[in-house]
């Protein structure tokens, strides 16, 4: 095994063992340890929803003839919750599968600036309830060679983050131009930023920049990972700038008929 070859190297020659054993055992140990890390992650923010579901049930049926009328709070905290974990376990086996490579996109023709378009109009209506603008402009067409669905689901993460952290009365813009060989989408926003010691660590999986905030929201801190993931999937790259009090901007770059493959 690789601690006994680890060891052999370092009774040959130590400091060439060394040398070798350690370059051999880096990687490995921190693949390990993201790959602990991740499931401790993921155990830790399932626990609170299952004990807050578990809870409430039991208070329920606690409760001698109670009717729905007089327990919908109740009963919305369980469907909140329960959403939240369906939200983060869907989440989870994306994740899980992109590492394993499992997760292949299904690459097909089809017009970026149309997709925006169409996400823009969804969120929009969402974004009404809290009186946040959200504008659309893209160069036509844009036509790139994606897994659709996917790209779909990067936009609706960015749209989704800007529109969680933006007080009411800001506003949202999408772009989407051609760059040479590239599709570039920018989501800008006027919401509250991210704290510079955050920004270095907003992709990280289960990175949240303002905690309470992000879970009040909803927030899984996983949505940027997939976002990476599904920029790098596209031969692409995502990069976001942000002023604390001012607003975020990202921009992710799609290869626009890129060879398509696991980021790895
Ligand atoms: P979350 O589910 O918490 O939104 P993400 O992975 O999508 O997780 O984002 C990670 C963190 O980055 C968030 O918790 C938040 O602090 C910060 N963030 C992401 N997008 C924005 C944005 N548009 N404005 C301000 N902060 C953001």
């Amino acid at each position: 095994d690789i601690y006994a070859a680890a060891a052999a190297g370092v009774a040959i020659s130590f400091p060439l063992g060394l040398f070798l054993a350690g370059r051999a055992l880096v990687p490995i140990r921190r693949s390990w340890e993201k790959e602990t890390r991740f499931v401790a992650d993921a155990s830790h923010e399932l626990r609170t929803p299952i004990a807050i579901v578990q809870a409430q049930t039991e208070l329920l049926l606690r409760v001698p003839g109670h009717t729905i009328e007089r327990e919908a709070g109740q009963i919305n905290v369980i469907l909140k919750e329960s959403r939240r974990m369906s939200r983060l376990v869907n989440d989870l086996l994306t994740l899980a599968r992109s590492d394993s490579d499992r997760l292949l996109l299904r690459p097909a023709d089809f017009e970026l600036d149309v997709l925006a378009r169409e996400l823009a109009s969804r969120f929009r209506l969402l974004a009404a309830t809290k009186r946040v603008a959200i504008r659309c402009d893209t160069d036509a067409p844009v036509r790139i060679r994606g897994d659709e669905e996917r790209v779909r689901q990067l936009l609706a993460i960015l749209l989704d983050n800007a529109l969680k952290y933006t007080p009411p009365d800001g506003r949202i813009a999408l772009t989407v131009r051609r760059q040479a060989s590239f599709a570039v989408i920018g989501v800008a926003d006027t919401g509250c930023g991210i704290a510079k010691e955050d920004l270095p660590r907003v992709f990280d999986r289960f990175y949240r920049g303002d905690k309470a905030r992000s879970r009040a929201e909803g927030g899984t801190g996983l949505g940027l990972s997939i976002a990476e993931w599904i920029a790098k999937a596209h031969g692409g790259a995502i990069t976001i700038a942000s002023e604390p009090g001012e607003g975020t901007v990202v921009e992710v770059r799609l290869r626009a008929h890129a060879r398509h493959g696991s980021p790895g």
